[in-house]
């Protein structure tokens, strides 16, 4: 009986992939066409020309991030709005109004003034959604931060350890606080952010050797969900919804 059960599961789980696949194509691949006909003066032939003012617009709209909260309106990642608004239509996710905190199915959502943040369909434009809740799944998910120049520059707020200042990415190198020569590891608590001249200052040497002081020791940062998302892409709105100390990260 259990297994019949679980085969039902999978069953219903590869339907409702199915189902929601096809409700996206036919949904919200909706293009808008402009049909113009121009007549070669040589020839006579007629071509046809299709084209779609606003297919560029609504790509780059459904590729930006929307943050993603669990039921109980913990924020767990990020997904696209064009995912965001898939979830939505099937009943998945309900949309968060970050003004009123209302929340609405795709219903009532799509009733609502689309404003400036929207995308065009044949018939209307629909908000997008910039924060989502999950219908049904209520967990925090165990993430870990992975180790990587880019989240050790995030961790340190792109600010040198050792002369406080801060520089683009770009003007960023990443200093083992315990030098490679002498056994320090690429780790969270062994590596910070530094300036060229506070890196070349240091050289092979620890911060003591060089009496150089770090401005803060260095620890394993806590997930968030910002962290996959570059800073330029992320929503005002959503530090509403997430907690402050998960914000700097
Ligand atoms: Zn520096």
């Amino acid at each position: 009986m259990l297994d019949s059960y679980r085969v039902i599961g999978e069953h219903a789980a590869v339907v409702s992939y199915c189902y929601i696949t096809t409700v996206w194509a036919c949904f919200f691949s909706i293009k808008v066409f402009n049909v113009t006909e121009t007549v070669d003066s040589r020839s006579g032939f007629t071509f046809r020309h299709i084209f779609n003012p606003f297919q560029k617009y609504n790509n780059v709209k459904l590729s930006e991030p929307a943050l993603v909260l669990n039921r109980n309106w913990f924020p767990i990642q990020t997904t696209s709005v064009r995912n965001a608004l898939c979830l939505l239509y099937t009943g998945a996710c309900k949309a968060i109004d970050p003004e009123s905190f209302l929340i609405h199915n795709f219903n009532s959502w799509s009733k609502l003034d689309p404003g400036e943040n929207s995308i065009i369909t044949v018939h209307s434009r629909i908000r997008i959604p910039d924060v989502i809740l999950l219908s049904k799944y209520g967990k925090i998910p165990r993430m870990s931060v992975n180790f990587s120049r880019r989240n050790l520059y995030r961790r340190d707020g792109y600010t040198c350890q050792y002369c406080t200042t801060r520089f683009p990415y770009d003007k960023l190198t990443m200093d083992h606080i315990l030098p490679k020569s002498k056994g320090g590891r690429t780790n969270w608590c062994n590596c910070v952010v530094a300036c060229g001249p506070c890196n070349r200052r240091k050289a092979d040497r620890t911060p003591k050797e060089s009496g150089m002081k770090l401005l803060r020791h260095p620890s394993v940062p806590k997930w968030s969900p910002y962290l996959n998302i570059d800073e330029r892409k992320r929503r005002a709105v959503w530090s509403k919804f997430v907690k402050k100390q998960t914000q700097a990260s």
